[in-house]
């Protein structure tokens, strides 16, 4: 799987990322041929499609998409959340509505948890689902929302119990061009411009209770336990994006002469390329670990957050000093380098900010020693 996705990366993705990015433009036909891959249903079980791979499969797929243009990884990691979660936790009728089409590529997913006041704090989110006898009636607006616009089914969080936490949330399925549903501004980002981040707008948007996924209240349970497996994977693209930094600072460090000699003889480089290698490869076993426990049952929370944490603060560290290496070069858009550490940036925030990441790992610590007093 690794070689393929490594091949289709080389020849599909990496050659096309810049202008991608120079133009602001989703390659939707690309999520069409990933879907000949079987990566569009990738921890899918085969009865609906999907490819019923590991999460450490995932995570080296991840990787190598990630080389070529984060982007596209991301919005990829995205789809295989509501592909994977409405497999997970939907009822028979729900799976084979929606499940076979999303992982045949047909149809684009969208996780929609986020409002301008339900940021970290995601539970206190306001948008408004009442139960109408056989449906719900929504009201509100949410933001940021990758692949929003492009996407054609949205994982929905909504309060159907008002002021009760996180246990009012429930989680609904949205088809696109459902009436009272529409789309309002798209973000102007620092980086991964090839990946729309859009606003959501429901107003008395009607939808039969059926879209409704899980029990009433169970919604933030299924958005956490999503974001378990979408930290690995970003856990993941870090490490690709770290790795693809790190081998052109080192082409290049190579070749670029300075004092008549190539400045990959100077020591303050080589040691920059040593940390940068050094960290790259914790970082990876760290994705590896997390996405192993995440297969084999054992308890992964903690891990998928140390993995994200880890691996997204050492690609941003790698990036910037990949710059470096190339000096003035790394600065301007000849060479990959400065897209990647403009992309990287946002790994930091989302899916949950590195400093909510490092709360959660706290809380794991400190529950576990509770335990064993
Ligand atoms: C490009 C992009 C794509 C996104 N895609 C999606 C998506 O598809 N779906 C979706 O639902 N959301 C998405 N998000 C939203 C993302 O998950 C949020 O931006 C993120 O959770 C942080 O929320 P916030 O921006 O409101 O920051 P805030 O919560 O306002 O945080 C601001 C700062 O305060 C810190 N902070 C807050 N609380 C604490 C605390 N308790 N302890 C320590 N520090 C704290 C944060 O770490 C951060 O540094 C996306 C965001 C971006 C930028």
């Amino acid at each position: 799987m690794r070689d393929m996705v490594r091949r289709f990366t080389a020849e599909q993705i990496t050659p096309y990322a810049a202008t991608w990015d120079e133009q602001h433009s989703f390659p939707r036909e690309v999520y069409t041929k990933m879907a000949e891959l079987g990566l569009m249903g990738m921890t899918t079980p085969e009865e609906y499609g999907g490819s019923a791979l590991s999460r450490l499969s995932g995570a080296l797929i991840y990787e190598e998409l990630a080389k070529g243009d984060m982007a596209t990884a991301v919005g990829l990691s995205v789809h295989n959340m509501i592909t994977g979660s409405i497999a997970r936790f939907g009822n028979e009728e729900q799976r084979r509505r929606w499940v076979p089409h999303l992982a045949s590529g047909r149809l684009l997913g969208a996780f929609s948890l986020s409002e301008a006041s339900a940021g970290s704090d995601a539970a206190s989110l306001q948008c408004r689902a009442e139960r109408r006898e056989d449906t719900y009636l929504i009201n509100g607006t949410k933001l940021w929302v990758t692949n929003g616009g492009e996407a054609d089914i949205y994982l929905l969080m909504a309060r159907t119990t008002p002021g009760s936490g996180s246990a009012g949330v429930s989680c609904f399925v949205i088809e696109k061009g459902t009436p009272g549903f529409s789309f309002g501004k798209t973000e102007r980002k620092m980086g991964l411009h090839s990946s729309p981040t859009r606003e959501l707008i429901f107003e008395n948007c009607v939808i039969p209770a059926a879209q409704r996924l899980g029990a009433e209240g169970q919604g933030f349970k299924i958005a956490l336990s999503s974001l378990d497996g979408g930290r690995i994977n970003i856990g993941a693209v870090a490490v690709g994006v770290a790795q693809a930094a790190f081998e052109t600072a080192t082409r290049y460090a190579g070749e670029r002469e300075q004092f008549g000699r190539p400045i990959n003889t100077f020591q303050a480089v080589q040691f920059m390329l040593a940390d940068m290698a050094m960290k790259i490869e914790a970082a990876r076993l760290l994705v590896y670990e997390a996405a192993y426990k995440l297969d084999t049952g054992q308890s992964s929370g903690m891990y998928a957050s140390m993995a994200k944490c880890f691996a997204t603060d050492i690609a941003m560290e790698v990036t910037t000093n990949a710059v470096q290496v190339l000096g003035g070069a790394g600065y301007v858009r000849d060479y990959p380098v400065e897209r990647y550490m403009r992309d990287i940036k946002v790994a930091q925030i989302f899916e949950g900010t590195n400093q909510i990441q490092r709360v959660v790992i706290a809380r794991s610590l400190l529950a576990n020693l509770r335990q064993q007093t």
